[in-house]
């Protein structure tokens, strides 16, 4: 029987992030969608592996403990890249900079605060898209909705709770 390394977030049940790739399983993941295997690609793939929902500019910082010498411009073309293979995904929040994950494939919204903007996975409701059932397709084939849960995380509830009332 054959197992796969590879296992998507969000498949087994509950919101359990699955583990950290190791350096070679990125590797066979690049080789499989025809990429060489560089060390750019890698270190961007590992830091946004361990800091989920980043921005480009904290990847860049985390990337350059490992290649000091690499510009914020060449993260950012390897993320477009990884994007578009669906290594990375890109999460676009309602402020601030666009936030990159490896959690990909699985359909998974987003809980944003929107106070300080913490962003946490929330599993698909449904567990594929397009998730939501539309009163109406028009005609369209629809293929993914955009769920965004906006609230106030708990450090901000008990912020919010401590403030002097006007
Ligand atoms: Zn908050
Ligand atoms: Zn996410």
């Amino acid at each position: 029987m054959q197992r796969s390394t590879t296992v998507m977030a969000g498949t087994a049940g509950g919101t359990r992030p699955r583990p950290l790739l190791a350096a070679d399983e990125w590797a066979l993941q690049l080789r499989g969608h025809g990429r060489r295997v560089t060390k750019q690609r890698l270190a961007v793939l590992g830091a946004t592996d361990r800091h989920p929902h980043s921005s480009a500019d904290e990847i860049t910082r985390w990337v350059r403990e490992d290649l000091p010498s690499i510009t914020p411009q060449s993260v950012y073309v390897v993320l477009s890249d990884l994007t578009e293979l669906d290594l990375v995904r890109k999460f676009e929040p309602p402020a601030g900079p666009a936030l990159y994950e490896t959690r990909t494939g699985d359909n998974h919204h987003h809980a944003y605060c929107i106070r300080c903007g913490r962003v946490e996975d929330v599993d698909c409701s449904v567990g594929a898209a397009p998730c939501l059932v539309p009163s109406q397709d028009h005609g369209m084939t629809l293929l993914s909705a955009e769920v965004l849960y906006r609230g106030l995380c708990e450090r901000c509830q008990a912020t919010a709770a401590a403030e002097p009332q006007p």
